[in-house]
């Protein structure tokens, strides 16, 4: 007898006629248990549910139809080709095999009565359909298909029949197979169809089901499958933040009043009330024994480094330390300069770990995070690998969160020596919808910085085709003329550093012969870390005028005296990333323009989605048009992280049904733990793919 678990998880193996190889074939695929077979959803139908009489056929169109064979034969040429004329009364049809076998003039002889299924095209004496299914049948006996034909995504060396008995196969080992296990209690629509019947519905729909509303995901079926996909990515979240708030202590951070005091004292401006919410929402998570895990979001300028600084404050300050993770070079430099300037007059030593610095200058950096002298230690990815140790790691503060993946996020916080857990502090200026945040990040709490500190001028922004170059070159030189500084941003689509750094060393030539008497520097990624270092702070103090850089400098770059910014081949990139380049003017007292440079001609799209950046600047309405525009992969930068892989569900499109998957998950957890264990294991996987976090 196997229980009902063992039958979910059943090798595609144990179908009849699934060797290893159409094993490896389906691997290819994602399936490996008859439950990944079922998960595998048609996306296309096909109607052969009704014979349609030869008359009405369209060229273009794919149908069923049966008739009797008027003529066959087989006409030599270059190529002979198989012909066979069918008829059923209201009209004929030609079918052509360009391919045969002696075995199918046999099978189409006249007289015989065949069904059959393809594509119909014009031919030159009528209708034709190439090379089509066909089967031969009794006259008159037999209707069409019970159900609409699923067409499965496949690989090669698949065939489609064969997926397609595979699954019909799999279909009639419902319930067992997959058995429901999300009580009617929890469905959040009692109009929905259990699960058996959604599977049977989307594998094989009756003839009268709505296929775009299959394909569209408003079918109360596809509703009823993606929930429960979403569902069990939202508990894998929420079951992860458990574990880990379970398994270890963190260090209670209550400590570095006077820390914070002194610092706030040496502050040149008053933290904005949403600042101080969220530091007080900081403040209390850490002074708990649990691990904090919270994502702070806040749009570009809206302040989270000074929020971020006063955590490692009171993470110092009660005798801990504090790691800050920056996903580019160059932010974490900055990053190293700012805090670093902060900190060093509390007496407070802040170390650098870089990718390249030299190498007794890494190892001294090394020992003195080792031997807790320093407290804060700030860096790239380079923190979190091999030789880095802590003596007492008691905060992780990660920048720009979307750059990194979980694991990566998740590798950190393995330093902090086994017994305690440090405190995780994401940040992101990626405006995250709430909903959409339930989800990717339902193991974090949220905290939002919704307002940016007084003063700012709203940039304004306009969009030119760059066949005004020469009129943007002399707007460029206008503002260096009155002192002002500006950025020059060079974009390609194959975005391989050299060549983005190629780019941007030509249009700095350019621009050095246009603009004489103006100081041009170049930024790029494939700079050695010396020297962007030291053109960055050129243009910090207001020695460069003009920097062309690559998008390198879109997150995180704050100088405020640059006042203008052009942006080239605007068109090419997300307006999220748009809204964050834009987000390093219009942060000091001047007007700010950012002038979106596009390659024509624009199609309407690309003219709409730039007409959004001009129109507002709110990140959380520019992410929303991103989300409708490009969908949530961009945004989340689930692409590279490929944190949130889904098969049935797609974000975009179910993105309604997210309320209801925050709801119930969280009931289920609470009243319903092993149903939740059960959907995590069924969609997510082993407890090892998420219990180790
Ligand atoms: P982001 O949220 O984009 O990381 P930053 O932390 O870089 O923003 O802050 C942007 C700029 O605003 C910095 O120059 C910072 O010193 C300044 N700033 C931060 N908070 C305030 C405030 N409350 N009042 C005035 N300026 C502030
Ligand atoms: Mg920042």
């Amino acid at each position: 007898m196997v229980s009902p678990r063992e039958m979910e998880g059943r090798p595609v193996t144990l179908l009849p006629g699934v060797g290893t190889r159409l094993a490896g074939r389906l691997e290819r695929l994602g399936i490996r248990t008859v439950a990944d077979l079922l998960f595998h959803l048609p996306h296309r139908y096909e109607d052969r549910t009704h014979i349609r009489p030869m008359g009405t056929l369209r060229p273009g169109e794919k149908a069923l139809v049966e008739g009797v064979v008027e003529l066959a034969e087989v006409a030599r040429g270059r190529r002979s080709r198989l012909l066979c004329r069918l008829s059923d009364g209201t009209g004929r049809l030609d079918l052509v095999f360009f391919r045969f076998y002696p075995r199918q003039v046999e099978q189409l002889r006249r007289g015989v009565v065949v069904q059959c299924f393809g594509e119909v095209r014009q031919g030159y004496a009528g209708m034709q359909m190439a090379h089509p299914e066909y089967r031969q049948v009794e006259a008159g006996g037999e209707v069409g298909e019970a159900a609409l034909t699923p067409v499965y995504p496949t690989t090669e060396g698949l065939a489609q029949a064969q997926l397609r008995r595979l699954a019909e196969h799999a279909l009639t080992l419902l319930p067992d197979a997959l058995p429901d296990r999300l009580p009617a209690a929890y469905q959040p629509d009692p109009g929905w169809p259990n699960l058996e019947e959604a599977l049977r519905r989307v594998h094989r729909p009756p003839p009268d089901a709505d296929i775009d509303a299959l394909l569209e995901g408003c079918d109360p079926a596809t509703r009823r499958l993606a929930f429960e996909e979403l569902l069990a990515h939202h508990l894998t979240l929420r079951r992860r933040r458990q574990v880990l708030q379970a398994r270890a202590a963190a260090m209670v951070l209550d400590g570095g009043t006077e820390q914070v005091a002194a610092f706030r004292a040496r502050l040149p401006f008053q933290l904005t009330a949403a600042q101080e919410r969220v530091d007080a929402e900081l403040a209390a998570d850490m002074a708990r024994p649990t691990p904090m895990l919270r994502l702070v979001q806040g749009d570009v300028g809206s302040g989270k480094t000074v929020v971020a600084a006063l955590a490692c404050l009171r993470a110092v300050g009660s005798g801990g330390q504090a790691a800050v993770m920056a996903p580019t070079e160059l932010l974490a430099e900055q990053h190293l300069r700012t805090l670093h300037g902060w900190f060093s007059p509390l007496g407070i030593e802040v170390a650098w770990v870089g990718g390249k610095s030299g190498a007794a200058e890494r190892r001294a950096a090394l020992q003195r995070i080792a031997e807790g002298r320093a407290g804060v230690a700030v860096g790239t990815h380079a923190l979190f690998q091999d030789p880095v140790t802590f003596r007492r790691l008691a905060l992780v503060v990660v920048d720009e969160q979307h750059r990194f993946g979980v694991h990566q996020r998740m590798a950190l916080k393995e330093k902090g020596g086994g017994e305690v857990e440090p405190h995780q502090l994401i940040m992101t200026a990626t405006p995250i919808p709430r909903t959409l945040a339930m989800t990717a990040y339902a193991d974090l709490d949220v905290s939002a910085i919704d307002e940016r500190p007084p003063g700012r001028t709203p940039v304004q922004t306009v969009v030119v085709s760059d066949r005004r170059r020469g009129e943007v070159v002399e707007r460029v030189r206008a503002a260096l003329d009155e002192g002002r500084q500006a950025y020059w941003v060079c974009t390609l689509i194959e975005s391989s550093d050299e060549l983005e750094a190629e780019a941007a060393e030509e249009t700095a030539a350019r621009l050095r012969e246009a603009l004489p008497g103006h100081r041009v520097a170049l930024i790029h990624g494939r700079l050695p870390p010396a020297e962007k270092e030291s053109v960055m702070a050129a243009f910090a103090a207001g020695d460069v005028a003009l920097l062309v850089a690559t998008t390198v400098i879109e997150v995180g770059v704050d100088v405020p005296n640059a006042s203008l910014m052009i942006i080239e081949n605007a068109e090419r990139l997300g307006l999220a990333q748009l809204h964050q380049l834009r987000g390093r003017v219009g942060r000091g007292r001047a007007a700010s323009t950012c002038v979106l440079m596009y390659h024509g001609p624009l199609s309407e799209t690309a003219r709409a989605r730039l007409a959004v950046l001009r129109e507002t600047d709110d990140g959380f309405v520019i992410a929303r048009r991103d989300l409708e525009i490009r969908g949530p992969g961009e945004l989340l930068g689930t692409r590279q992280t490929g944190a949130l892989t889904l098969r049935v569900a797609d974000l975009g499109r179910d993105a309604g049904l997210l309320d209801a998957v925050g709801r119930v998950g969280d009931r289920l957890l609470r009243e319903e733990p092993g149903v939740a264990e059960a959907l995590i294991r069924r969609w997510v996987g082993d407890a090892e793919r998420y219990g180790q976090v």
